[in-house]
């Protein structure tokens, strides 16, 4: 038996959605975390690393730097993050994230060119100013940019005032990943996240005025008090502000495995035709809206088809 949305799109049979009803891990990397084995030791990374300048065609350099501080706690969050407010930790932190950037490079053969760094989080934007600017003018004496480098960043609208957006794109990013989640006041009091739809809007027009080319917006569904409804109107709301790329994310409540997330009551969890419903409508929505990233020498997802690969708890 299947059933039938208002949309007119028909769901999955109601067995089949119970059947796959079930945390999964989340698709933010490949392979995901639990493939990850305890038998691959510090000596098989740096053999590889080793290995790579031997390779006929080294395939391009990709650098992940992890910031993870952040000055207040999401209740959905499952990130490997630090909550803090004293700065003095992510001096300290920069300190040891360079030294690791020293000894991976003493070990790495090939071109030491990078065509894409990314800095996500906790919250790259926790940073001060002086810091970005200095963590990336070191970053860049050890792995210079290749021509057209794709140098992309998390910002959390909270912690990006015009300045900072300034000294991001000073210090060399050309792309942003703006978190958002949902743009309903509800919903962000349930998550502790307030973050008003203005403060969104106002970043990205000052990340567009400031050059970055590529916006990347992340929404998660299955948030408390959540509902179809306000669901849609926070779509239409992205969708006002015309994003490069959206990821969208599917909430897994765990809250043995995530402390932040016993804030959160699974009464006012949708259940999970509700969220079937949720999703179908923003594939119906941002269909009409899919944009391919606008770098012509890459080939990139569709705007829906990369938030319905996509599922994860941001
Ligand atoms: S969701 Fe992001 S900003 Fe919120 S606590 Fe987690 S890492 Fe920090």
């Amino acid at each position: 038996m299947s059933t039938s949305a208002t949309s007119g799109v028909e769901l999955p049979d109601r067995e089949l959605l119970r059947k796959f009803d079930v945390p999964a891990p989340r698709y933010t990397s490949y392979p995901t975390a639990d493939r990850f084995k305890n038998d691959f030791k510090p000596e098989d990374y740096e053999q590889a690393l080793q290995a790579r300048g031997a390779s006929k065609k080294p395939a391009g350099l990709s650098l992940y730097c992890h910031i993870p501080f952040c000055s207040d706690v999401c209740f959905y969050c499952g990130c490997n993050k630090v909550v803090t407010r004293d700065h003095e930790r992510s001096a300290e932190y920069m300190k040891v994230l360079l030294e690791e950037a020293d000894l991976v490079k003493s070990k790495l053969t090939g071109s030491g060119e990078l065509e894409q760094l990314h800095w996500g989080g906790g919250t790259p934007t926790f940073l001060t100013n002086d810091e970005i600017l200095f963590l990336m003018s070191e970053l860049r004496a050890r792995f210079p940019f290749a021509p057209g480098s794709e140098i992309s960043i998390e910002v959390d609208p909270r912690t990006c005032p015009e300045d900072k957006v300034k000294a991001l794109r000073e210090s060399g990013f050309n792309r942003m990943s703006i978190g958002v989640q949902d743009f309903n006041p509800d919903v962000q009091k349930a998550v502790n996240r307030i973050q008003p739809f203005e403060m969104t809007r106002d970043l990205m027009s000052q990340a567009r005025d400031n050059g970055f080319h590529s916006i990347n917006m992340d929404l998660i569904y299955g948030l408390p008090k959540q509902t179809r409804e306000s669901f849609a109107q926070t779509i239409d709301r992205v969708i006002e502000l015309s994003p490069d790329r959206i990821a969208l994310y599917h909430y897994a409540h765990l809250p043995n495995h995530f402390k932040p997330q016993r804030r959160i009551l699974p009464a006012d969890l949708p259940g999970t035709e509700e969220k079937v419903h949720i999703m179908f409508d923003y594939r119906g929505k941002s269909a009409h809206h899919v944009r391919l990233d606008p770098a012509p020498h890459r080939k990139r997802l569709p705007v829906h088809r990369h938030g319905s690969l996509c599922q994860g708890n941001r």
